[in-house]
């Protein structure tokens, strides 16, 4: 490979001063990684950037490093934006701003929904250097909390920038742009370019240097994908056989709706495994302590949605299963890209239903290979059938029951053994029934 050609260069080759040398040093950051190497000189040298990167990178590197790099020189309050499509993604990159400005006292506020409007305005009134934001609860504190704007900001960053644009949040950043500088920089990261990618950059970049760490849609050559081709009613016996035969494994398990999360989740608890759902109908709390189980290995398997199947720092996973194919090819690449990330080696398999094909088919099409199947014996998987629907049964029952008591006391949220129980009544509007 050509990239293999090139010589590898250090943090000090890109421009970064020392004191931002030694904080990625202490972060175990040896050397910059692809997007990191590209980004961090046209970066330092003013220029507006438009990186297409996907989670796993080193793109929150790549813009927060230069960014930390014009702070040191021109010491600010309210210096730069980066907006984030989640909540999540939005504590990790100030998480990882805090690490990498740690020795030089840079302070950021995190303005999320989901949390606490009185705690994030106090930190606003600390006047931080760095706002992390989704964009609807940033123009809420633009519009309510006091003493707060944006008016001398130096950089914004728009990250996920894809997502930014597909989730009705186009209105919030057209009239955040319009309170902010147009003398500033602009950096705007996303793992796919979509028409509305591109008209974001020609509205809010000037002369961007276009930037790409990875050829177009490809997968990393470390990771394994097959799938398997399975009648809709043995999905779950399939799921559990896989899981069994890399037990041990760290897994993230994608499904389409928030209400499948529960309950495979469930169900695969019933059959002694250790699950642990995250989806958007979830507390914000919620969903940070199921991801932290999974971190700290409490729980190794993750049952999602997309909405975790980006810009979650979730490290080394070792599979990705996706339970139900996603209808939009773009975020089977999304979902893949949570396994053998930086090097590492990892799996994807895709259970394929008859009612799925079509999507499977535009999957291969975009990757540009068709892969391999999952060898499974289909006597062996079906010899699992009793106890699995045993355990899909007492599923079913244990989340009605949760969310008849959810209803009498008034939709409050419980928990039992880390599942959050959900009321069938809010099963998402997009979800299909089979
Ligand atoms: P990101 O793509 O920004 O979400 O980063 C993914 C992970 O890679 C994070 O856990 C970072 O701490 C880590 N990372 C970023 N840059 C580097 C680097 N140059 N060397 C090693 N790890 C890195």
């Amino acid at each position: 490979m050509e990239e293999d050609k090139e010589e590898v260069k250090s943090f000090k080759d890109l421009g970064v001063c020392d004191q931002l040398i030694e904080a990625c040093d202490n972060l175990g950051w040896k050397h910059p990684s692809k997007i990191q190497a590209e980004a961090i000189p046209h970066a330092l040298e003013g220029k507006d950037l438009i990186g297409l990167a996907q989670t796993g990178s080193g793109k929150t590197g790549a813009f927060a490093l230069p960014i930390l790099q014009a702070l040191l020189e021109t010491p600010q309050a309210f210096f730069a934006c980066v907006l984030s499509p989640t909540r999540e993604l939005a504590i990790q990159i100030a998480e990882q701003f805090e690490a990498l400005g740690s020795g030089i006292g840079v302070k950021c506020a995190v303005l999320v929904g989901g949390v606490d409007n009185v705690q994030q305005s106090i930190a606003l009134g600390k006047r931080p250097h760095i706002v992390v934001a989704t964009p609807g609860r940033l123009l809420d504190h633009l519009s309510n909390t006091k003493g707060f704007s944006l008016r001398t900001l130096k950089f914004l960053v728009l990250d996920e920038a894809d997502r930014l644009l597909n989730e009705d949040f186009e209105k919030a950043i057209d009239e955040l742009l319009s309170v902010i500088p147009r003398e500033r920089n602009t950096y705007l990261y996303s793992a796919t370019m979509t028409k509305k990618v591109r008209k974001l950059q020609r509205a809010c970049l000037r002369n961007p240097v276009k930037i790409e760490a990875a050829s177009k849609y490809s997968t990393v050559d470390s990771l394994k994908q097959q799938y398997l081709f399975v009648p809709a009613k043995h999905k779950n016996c399939y799921l559990v056989y896989i899981l069994s035969e890399k037990s041990g494994s760290t897994s993230m398990v994608f499904t389409r709706t928030c209400d499948s999360t529960g309950l495979l989740a469930q169900m695969l608890r019933n059959l002694g495994l250790r699950a642990i759902p995250i989806s958007g109908h979830m507390t914000q709390a919620k969903r940070l302590g199921a991801l932290n189980k999974f971190k700290a290995g409490e729980c190794n398997i993750l049952v999602c949605t997309d909405v975790a199947s980006r810009g979650l720092d979730i490290p080394s996973v070792d599979m990705v299963i996706n339970y139900d194919i996603p209808s939009n090819s773009k975020d089977y690449i999304h979902r893949v890209g949570r396994t053998a990330r930086a090097g590492r080696s990892g799996v994807a398999i895709s259970i394929v239903s008859q009612y799925e094909l079509e999507w499977y088919i535009q999957i291969e099409k975009l990757i540009g290979k068709k892969l391999p199947m999952f060898p499974a014996q289909e006597e062996e998987v079906l010899l699992l059938l009793e106890r699995v629907t045993e355990a899909k049964r007492i599923a079913d029952m244990k989340i009605k029951e949760a969310g008849g008591k959810k209803k009498r006391r008034g939709g409050e949220d419980d928990e039992v053994e880390g599942i959050e129980r959900y009321s069938h009544g809010k099963s998402s509007k997009k979800s299909k029934k089979r």
